[in-house]
């Protein structure tokens, strides 16, 4: 399970995990942002990283509270971030440049519907996050990878959006991913209420080809990186295709 520490240094979350004040909050590891990791809970018992949560996984079992279940895997990251200026900061002022702008799948923890910042997770975590979750699929047959966000989605919001979990999940498992991949052939629905460029390619570098309107049906053909080529349906006919941000589809 993947979480983000809402917080600086894995150095720190790990202190906190094993502080006498600390409640009964832990998770295996902690991965700082340049790929280091740091074990504070032995993978053979269970860590206090799910709370409340419940999941459906891909073999149709319902399990309630997924401490005993899975890993949490911590990525030192400051989650959600507040606007300051024309920048934006971690909730406790500092500064973080070039965030991931994107709303929530769930609803943004302020309630807003439209982008805001997260920190963005450095490329060195994630292949190192990769590399420990193959280590672990390897030797305990772990088949499922989900975010906290997904287990508890109506009070969490880890993992949350600049992590790109369809991506994450490829890398780990190979091309097919895992049980609910579902952008590899479901349709999906244009989600944002202003409408959504479509483009000529994979960035905000390439040119607007159309403004889709919000609820437009499209058929996803190929993923790079966020970008989701598309055919753009229109009585589940195609009628153009492009490029999409996929944070504003559904
Ligand atoms: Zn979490």
């Amino acid at each position: 399970m993947m979480h983000f520490t809402y917080g600086g240094t894995a150095a720190s979350s790990a202190a906190w995990f094993n502080s006498p004040d600390n409640p009964g909050s832990s998770a295996q590891v902690v991965i700082e942002r340049d790929g280091s990791i740091i074990q504070c809970v032995s993978f053979d018992r269970p860590a206090w990283h799910a709370g409340t949560s419940e999941w459906r996984d891909r073999h149709g079992n319902h399990i309630v509270g997924l401490n005993r279940s899975s890993f949490g895997i911590e990525l030192a990251n400051w989650g959600f971030l507040k606007r300051a200026g024309s920048g934006w900061q971690s909730y406790t002022g500092r500064p973080i440049a070039d965030p991931f702008m994107g709303v929530h799948r769930n609803g943004n923890p302020d309630g807003s519907t439209q982008p805001i910042g997260w920190e963005d997770y450095p490329e060195a975590q994630i292949r190192s996050a990769v590399a420990l979750a193959r280590a672990a699929v390897d030797a305990y047959g772990i088949d499922e990878i989900v975010g906290h966000d997904d287990i508890a989605p109506t009070r969490k919001w880890d993992p949350g959006p600049a992590f790109d979990m369809a991506r994450f999940r490829e890398l780990v498992f190979g091309d097919a991913g895992n049980a609910d991949d579902s952008t590899a052939t479901g349709e999906l629905t244009v989600n944002v209420a202003e409408g959504l460029n479509l483009r000529a390619g994979p960035g905000t570098q390439f040119a607007v080809m159309v403004l889709l309107a919000n609820g437009t049906r499209l058929r996803p053909l190929e993923r790079q990186g966020r970008w989701i080529s598309v055919s753009v349906l229109q009585n589940g006919q195609p009628v153009n295709t492009g490029w999409v941000h996929e944070a504003y589809v559904a």
